[in-house]
């Protein structure tokens, strides 16, 4: 089974969280449908990448809303053994001093056009641990800072190891956000010089040859997403993986199962933080190459990081993977070739005007009969639908679009409106609770006037069904808070056009009243839905000429640049052949 993946060297993409395919529960959000659509593209490509994540039995959680719009969690899970394989390797990770066996699953990813992707899931649950060290690898985001900096020791650490136990040969490791970044550590310690070698004052390590390996991509500048430990709990759980501060000798390998020798406390704090060991920190100091997620995410990060390079690597999504099933058919009548080279969707002029329109009506159709199985909400099929899906949290401001309600009813008594939402909340993110529970006062203050829908457990698939069933797609976060955004890119794919703050992808993606409109705050919101949006989808002629010129260019334009073909192909060219 892994014999096929062992013959040739691969890059190894490291990611705290891989959205696999719906019934896999081991996503939150953007970063794991990135990390997906990455390995999804490696696969269509045949680029060499070996995925490696942990196995999240118990994934994040199902949402359900209950009758007064309050996020309900309920537990998930799924089984390993449904869709991956077993394989034989075990390695040891010490964590307070006891090891941890770590084994992994194999799943593969098959492309769509032959090629195909391994991915390891790391997993903890063996009859060896204890039953506690059983559950690091379950729960998604989940639990305290010693749970997470142990699962963040597994992958890092014990995927490091795993590679090797496997027989993989490994010529780049790429840290997707820094919940990695121990792995620099663990090739510190590969790298470390013998210690006879070492004479007092000299290097331990070979940091030029870890910084040659390694590469990391940065997806957020919010604060909260960027991991840091205190160094009392880094202490505790390393143990004797970590020696004092004065010794220059490098001891030996000393447990079962550890490889390599413990990392010194004053490397560690050199690389990772002086008062904190900060994830973003360590990751930035182990790589030589460091990219944002699009070019103003990279400038933002380059102030908040001085000193270091910050290249731009906008992010892409999976083209046949956010294609409703119509214009999958669509393109692949009128564009050969276009899931390889979705460069080629720029010919998308040739397709006529009334079979882009039936491809969208199919795709709103099928929106309208999930919303009605789902919650109940009627839509009208020829109303002007609007979509808004997020994580649920402060800086995306779900709310702006509500910020006047008599106004909002106004503008739809002129030109009928109807809303879909969706979004989870984190568990711990009150405020993005509380988001929830007012969206839903504002959808039965607009009953009547506006139709809304909240679509409860947003995924791949109910992400899929709105952004190819809505005709506007809105996007409100707060700059420059947003590093990418990708959800407006999966919507070009069904050429629905973005009304959205300029943050982000949307920077590079805007061209006004081509690709879609640009808004900064609710007034302008408000306004261009008025005068521009709606006015133009409501063509007094029925032919819709006008909104057909923009679904052209919504896929010309940015479908045929904004996909994941085109992110791994220049992650190939720059970040991984160096
Ligand atoms: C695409 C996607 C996201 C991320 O959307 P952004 O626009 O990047 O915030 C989150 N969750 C799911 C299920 C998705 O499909």
């Amino acid at each position: 089974m892994l014999d096929e993946f062992v013959t040739l060297p691969r890059v190894a993409y490291f990611s705290m969280e891989i959205a696999l395919r719906n019934e896999i529960p081991t996503y939150a959000g953007g970063l794991g449908v990135l990390a997906g659509d990455t390995l999804r593209s490696a696969a269509d490509l045949s680029l060499p990448l070996v995925g490696v994540t942990l196995v999240s039995r118990a994934g994040y959680f199902r949402q359900e809303i209950g009758a007064d719009g309050a996020q309900i969690e309920r537990p998930t899970s799924w089984d390993p053994s449904r869709w991956a394989h077993p394989l034989d390797a075990k390695v040891a990770v010490r964590i307070e001093d006891r090891p941890v066996w770590v084994h992994a699953w194999l799943y593969v990813i098959e492309g769509r056009i032959g090629g195909n992707a391994p991915v390891l899931l790391l997993d903890t649950d063996l009859a060896e641990n204890t039953v506690e060290d059983r559950q690091i690898t379950h729960y998604l985001y989940a639990g305290d800072d010693a749970y997470r900096l142990k699962q963040e020791m597994v992958l890092g650490l014990g995927g490091v190891r795993i590679l090797r136990a496997l027989g993989f040969e490994i010529t780049a490791y790429h840290m997707n956000e820094g919940h990695s970044a121990l792995l620099g550590v663990e090739l510190m310690r590969r790298f470390a010089y013998r210690a006879d070698d070492v004479r007092p004052g000299e290097a331990l390590y070979d940091l030029p040859r870890v910084r040659d390996l390694c590469r990391f991509t940065t997806h957020t500048p919010v604060e909260a997403g960027h991991d840091r430990f205190p160094y009392a709990l880094v202490k505790r759980l390393f143990a004797s993986s970590v020696y004092g501060y004065n010794n220059h000798k490098v001891p030996e390998p000393e447990a079962p199962g550890a490889e390599h020798g413990p990392i010194d406390f004053k490397t560690l704090t050199a690389l990772g933080g002086a008062d904190e060991l900060n994830m973003t920190q360590l990751a930035l100091n182990v790589s030589d190459f460091v990219n944002g997620v699009a070019k103003r995410h990279a400038e933002v990060s380059a102030r908040m990081y001085p000193g270091y390079a910050v290249r731009a690597i906008t992010n892409g999504v999976h083209p046949y993977t956010w294609s409703a099933p119509s214009f999958r058919d669509l393109y692949d009548r009128h564009i050969t070739g276009w899931c390889h080279e979705p460069e080629l969707l720029g010919r998308v002029h040739g397709i006529p005007a009334t079979q882009l329109l039936a491809a969208h009506a199919k795709a709103k159709q099928t929106l309208v009969a999930a919303v009605k199985s789902l919650t109940g909400v009627v839509l009208d099929p020829q109303v002007a639908t609007l979509g808004l899906a997020r994580r649920m949290t402060a800086y995306k401001r779900p709310e702006m679009l509500f910020t006047d309600l008599a106004r909002l009813k106004a503008i739809a008594q002129r030109h009928p409106l109807q809303i879909v939402l969706s979004g989870k909340a984190h568990p711990h993110d009150e405020e993005g609770k509380r988001l929830i529970v007012r969206l839903h006062q504002f959808a039965r203050e607009l009953a009547g006037t506006v139709s809304v829908a909240y679509l409860p457990d947003y995924d791949l698939d109910v992400a899929l069904l709105m952004v190819s069933g809505v005709d506007v797609w809105i996007n409100t976060p707060l700059p420059p808070l947003e590093a990418s955004g990708t959800s407006g890119m999966k919507a070009a794919f069904n050429g629905v056009p973005s009304l959205s703050v300029l943050d982000g992808w949307w920077i590079e993606g805007c061209i006004e009243g081509v690709t879609g409109w640009a808004i900064e705050d609710a007034d302008s919101l408000y306004q261009k839905l008025a005068q521009v949006v709606l006015p133009l989808y409501y063509d007094p002629t029925g032919e819709q000429r006008e909104w057909v010129r923009i679904m052209t260019s919504v896929i010309g334009a940015n479908a045929a640049y904004f996909n994941s073909q085109r992110m791994m192909r220049r992650y190939a060219t720059e970040a991984y052949l160096r």
